[in-house]
């Protein structure tokens, strides 16, 4: 200090009367994220240090540029303290007094009548720094706070000191260790049991990584123990964050490299990312951020996305549902939204005109980006879109608006492997069947209802995911005028597959009736593979209300499905093995019935797997008919 006499005498007080209040509560309540403490402590130091820069732009104060803004994190084990410096605005003994003895006063009260009554409340831990209270969860850890200051000013260097029950003593001070230079703050938490984990180099790394990776002002970490062991061979000591993220950059200055790296060393997914969006609103949304498509591994693991949401580079939450719509929680990202206040509350987001706002906008962006690879390069857009397509058809079930700004850009990837749209699969089709498009769940299972499509130069889809089933009744219902429906390969024959209703053979039909029993639908039709003597087919509907009541009761494996699924038997008149059956029914009622059985089988294994059951007395049947050659 320059001049050495202390202009004020050691005083004592304590913080007004809900510091017995508050305290306790503060520890309470956030004690299922205690590490948040640092979080507080580091961005008030990078506050500070930003609030001085803006004062020298403005010209308010002088160009302090002889030291590097910089922070410190400070770990002494032997002394059990953390220490948190910074060469910022400091305080003088007005502000001191304002900010740190009675900032708990106005919003204490109000945090105390309105949360004292609930218990835990982990979740809106973050409740505390939004009443301007982020500076005493370092109580949360510590038995005693210290604090040394010295305003940018030139005011004389204060020392406070504050027990954990809030009793304080402030005296002009000399700041023999060092921490604090010409003006900055140094907060020297005395950690206490509570804290003791944090007593780790390991641990204080791990907390700084996660919320002040990308913290506007240098942070370097020491650890006290470690500087005695190194000795004289130290390496130049580096920031543990990174002050200049890549979504602050203008987009035309960022490399694809920088994505990929920055997507790596953010998310550690060692997986390329397919593409990404770099978001930057304008005012009055005011965000800045960027998602990234990854890369899916399988289909339960691409659920599994993190955006992860900043407050001017400062960490706040990940995969916060009321800023990004949930499906595209599935995504990777950043979004850096210096609007929100840097703690809320869920209810808060919830019912804030702004977030949903940036929802909103988001969503366009997606949107955009999408349709907009969709059109400039289709064959890229194909090459991915296997990995975009739960994605994408998620999102589509979940949001109408979402599926308007796509639809055009849904892709359908055909049993050939070729990828076409609703519109163009309509548009080719509609000279053999209008507003259909047919499509199969299984390839292999499938495969025969395939073929006798693709014999009469129909395209099939392939929809072989559990939510493109889902999705298909999304396009139904959104675009009622379109009139267009789904139709899996084994629901119907249609003016497809057949020339008509065929000629009607009462014995044969009693024959097939024995065999299949009432339930089944018996029908003729003149099906235009003459090969064929007989299709199974499954209505549409009823096979739907089925899965869908398969996929709610997921009990057993072998779950029968709880709606009475309307089959239909489809005999094909002009085919030689009806013919065949019609002959013999007057003359060998017996081998009518057995070949008719076999028909049948036949006609259920290219629709579904036989249990083990029907696979046995099929081969049974087999070997007599065999026999009888
Ligand atoms: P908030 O940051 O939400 O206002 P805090 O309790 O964290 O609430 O801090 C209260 C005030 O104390 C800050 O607004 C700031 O004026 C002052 N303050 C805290 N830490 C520092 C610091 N390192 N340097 C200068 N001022 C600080």
């Amino acid at each position: 200090m320059a001049e050495n006499e202390k202009k004020l005498e050691t005083e004592r007080g304590g913080i007004s009367v809900d510091v017995e209040h508050i305290f306790p509560i503060i520890k309470k309540w956030l004690y299922s994220e205690k590490e948040i403490f640092l979080r507080e402590i580091v961005s008030n130091a990078c506050d500070a240090v930003t609030k001085l820069r803006r004062l020298v732009s403005l010209g308010e104060a002088r160009d302090l540029t002889e030291a590097d803004p910089r922070i410190r994190v400070i770990l002494d084990k032997d002394a059990k303290t953390i220490t948190v410096t910074d060469n910022g605005i400091g305080m003088t003994e007005e502000e001191l007094r304002k900010y740190i003895c009675q900032i708990a006063l106005s919003g204490a009260l109000e945090f105390i009548e309105k949360y004292e009554s609930k218990d835990g409340g982990a979740e809106d831990s973050g409740i505390i720094g939004h009443f301007g209270l982020g500076f005493y969860s370092a109580f949360m850890v510590s038995e005693r706070v210290e604090l040394l200051t010295r305003s940018y000013t030139g005011a004389p260097m204060l020392h406070w000191d504050c027990t954990e029950d809030g009793d304080y003593e402030i005296e002009e001070a000399d700041d023999s260790d060092g921490l604090v230079g010409d003006y900055g703050t140094a907060v020297i938490m005395h950690v206490s049991s509570e804290g003791e984990e944090f007593l780790s180099a390991y641990k204080l790394r791990e907390v700084l990584d996660k919320y002040c990776a990308f913290m506007p002002v240098e942070i370097y970490f020491e650890d006290t123990a470690e500087e005695e062991k190194d000795g004289d061979k130290k390496d130049e000591p580096k920031p543990v964050n990174d002050v200049h993220p890549l979504w602050q950059k203008n987009p035309s200055e960022c490399t694809d490299e920088e994505y990929r790296d920055f997507y790596r060393k953010v998310f550690h997914d060692y997986k390329e990312p397919l593409f990404w969006i770099h978001l930057r609103a304008d005012y009055p949304l005011n965000f800045k951020g960027i998602l990234y498509f990854p890369r899916i591994g399988n289909e339960y693991e691409s659920l599994e996305g993190q955006v992860k949401l900043f407050y001017n580079q400062v960490f706040v939450a990940e995969n916060i549902k009321e800023v990004i719509p949930e499906y595209l929680l599935m995504l990777k990202g950043v979004l850096d939204c210096p609007e929100l206040p840097l703690n809320v509350s869920r209810s808060y987001l919830q019912n804030s005109a702004y977030v949903s706002k940036i929802s909103t906008h988001i969503v366009k962006k997606v949107s955009d980006k999408l349709t907009g690879m969709f059109s400039t390069d289709r064959p890229a857009y194909e090459k991915i879109w296997r990995d975009l397509k739960t994605f994408v058809e998620y999102g589509c079930m979940r949001d109408r608006k979402f599926y308007d700004r796509v639809k055009g850009a849904i892709l359908c990837e055909l049993c050939d492997g070729k990828f076409v749209t609703v519109d163009e699969y309509l548009e080719a089709a509609k000279e053999k069947h209008e507003g259909k498009i047919y499509y199969a769940t299984d390839k292999t299972v499938q495969s025969k209802y395939i073929s006798l499509f693709a014999a009469e130069g129909i395209d099939v889809v392939l929809f072989d995911k559990i939510v493109d089933t889902q999705f298909i009744t999304t396009v139904e219902t959104a675009d009622p005028d379109k009139k267009v429906k789904f139709i899996r390969v084994d629901a119907e024959v249609g003016d497809a597959l057949s020339d008509g209703e065929g000629e009607k053979n009462e014995e044969v039909e009693k024959i097939f009736r024995e065999i299949v029993g009432e339930k089944t639908k018996i029908t003729f039709e003149k099906l235009k593979n003459a090969g064929t003597p007989a299709i199974l087919n499954i209505s549409e509907e009823s096979r739907r209300l089925d899965d869908l009541m398969k996929l709610y009761a997921m009990g057993g494996e072998d779950m029968p499905g709880m709606a009475s699924v309307e089959e239909t038997l489809i005999l094909n008149s002009g085919n030689a093995l009806i013919g065949k059956i019609g002959t013999l029914a007057g003359t060998d009622r017996e081998l009518a019935a057995k070949i008719a059985g076999h028909v049948y089988k036949l006609s259920l294994i290219s629709q579904r797997q036989l249990t083990g059951e029907e696979l046995c007395a099929f081969l049974d049947d087999s070997y007599a008919l065999l026999e009888k050659l």
